[in-house]
């Protein structure tokens, strides 16, 4: 069959790594690709958000499976439009996508159908939010309610740093994202992700997997969209896992069927466990990005029937295979991100990083000009290593990262620590 996926980060090289492996797939293209996906795809020039574009190469190309990477052409309805036109699609349609599009939806879902997350309110007025910020005291979280890459979270130590969130969200700093804001209470406890594929009845668990979202060692500097990833993450075990799908992503897949909003596509729970258990901080309708890299290098399975069958209703039928080794990926980026950052600077030894043991890497920010591999983005390399343990892993994916000469990138050097310091323990 022909497939096209849409994206062009690192997610989406391993996923066009995994189907182009796939015994279903003849021909496989991306939108728009990098230089990486382009060793396993064809790239056509057609960026992630052009809904119209997309729909109509995929028409023109007679693409018979389209798989979405990231969460803005899902929630600008890509899917609605390509099933509408007869093109079959993996994601969320826009109604499902508001999960991760409208933080304010899935609290208020969470609420109606009693899965565990913490109390809340939602605003569209400054002064009825900085009463309730008022009554509750801090620390307290102020969220923008809509798709802010990942920045629109303030995790407010103090009532005055609290008001001034809400301030800035409402007073258009996030633009329409911000239109409304949800402030939450604070939750403590460790931090794990859960993802599941979902075809609109059925949840199955993929592996888990853990993130490193600050830029710098030891867990400090600024939020980025991820610097690194391990699976499996041993906070999840097994029980928890279980637990998981019994109280939270099980009945949020009723929820939305229910609320005639069936999800379909991968369900990724960010929660915050506490003595009391998991609870729900936040909903993405996709794979995480790097968390995708090492999930689909532990997978043992045929990835695109799987997909296939959450796009049909038949994930019952599916039974996925992991392999035991552990996954760990180092994110190489251009120094100076998540700020400003150089473009176009030249990257050399990918291949020999390629040709250590157990090594693939995935490409995000990257283009091929003249035969040179340039950086294009702020994450730029995925050096992604498999290995029995996540230490052994993470030997191997330095070893790799050592080998590639770029002198204007950087990465974190402790990529896996937690996991590590757990296995000492
Ligand atoms: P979110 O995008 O909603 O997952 O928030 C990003 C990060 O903010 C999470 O990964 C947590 O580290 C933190 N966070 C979000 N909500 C809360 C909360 N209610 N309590 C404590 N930390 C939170």
């Amino acid at each position: 069959m022909r497939v096209l996926v849409v994206g062009s980060g690192g997610r989406e090289h391993a996923l066009a790594w995994a189907i182009s492996a796939s015994v279903l797939c003849d021909e496989l293209y991306a939108a728009p690709g990098n230089a990486g996906i382009a060793e396993v795809a064809t790239c056509v020039a057609i960026a992630a958000e052009d809904v119209d574009g997309i729909c109509a190469f995929a028409r023109d190309k007679k693409i018979d499976f389209v798989v979405v990477g990231p969460e803005v052409p899902l929630c600008a309805g890509l899917v609605d439009k390509l099933e509408a036109q007869g093109t079959a699609a993996f994601g969320p349609t826009a109604a499902a996508a508001a999960l991760e599009g409208s933080k304010g939806f899935t609290k208020d879902m969470c609420a109606k159908y009693g899965i565990p997350t913490g109390a809340y309110g939602r605003f569209k007025a400054i002064d009825p939010a900085i009463k309730f910020i008022r009554e509750r005291g801090a620390p307290i979280v102020v969220k923008a309610d809509g798709l802010a890459a990942g920045k629109g979270v303030i995790i407010a130590m103090s009532v005055p740093e609290a008001e001034a969130a809400v301030r800035d969200i409402l007073g258009g700093a996030f633009g329409n994202a911000g239109a409304e804001v949800v402030v939450e209470e604070f939750l403590d406890g460790e931090e794990a992700s859960v993802f599941a594929l979902v075809d609109g009845t059925h949840a199955l668990p993929l592996a888990s997997a853990q993130d490193h979202k600050r830029a710098f060692d030891g867990d400090a500097g600024p939020n980025t969209g991820g610097m690194g990833a391990y699976s499996p993450a041993p906070i999840v075990t097994d029980a928890m896992m279980a637990d998981v799908m019994k109280r939270i992503i099980g009945p949020t897949v009723a929820a939305m069927a229910d609320m005639k909003r069936p999800f379909k596509g991968v369900l990724f729970a960010g929660l915050m466990i506490d003595k009391d258990g998991p609870k729900l901080l936040e909903y993405n309708v996709r794979f995480g990005d790097p968390e995708c890299q090492v999930l689909m290098m532990r997978l043992k399975s045929d990835l695109l029937p799987a997909l296939l069958a959450a796009r049909d209703g038949r994930l019952d039928t599916v039974d996925l295979r992991w392999h035991d080794d552990a996954a760990l990926t180092v994110v190489m980026a251009a120094k100076g991100y998540p700020g400003t950052y150089a473009k176009n600077t030249v990257i050399e030894g990918v291949e020999d990083a390629d040709k250590v043991d157990g090594v693939t890497v995935f490409h995000a920010g990257t283009k091929r000009e003249d035969g040179k591999l340039l950086a294009t983005g702020g994450r730029v390399l995925n050096v992604t290593a498999t290995g029995r343990t996540v230490r052994d892993a993470q030997t191997r994916a330095y070893e790799a990262v050592d080998r590639i000469r770029w002198p204007e990138g950087f990465c974190r050097r402790d990529i896996g620590w937690r996991a590590i310091a757990r296995a000492k323990v």
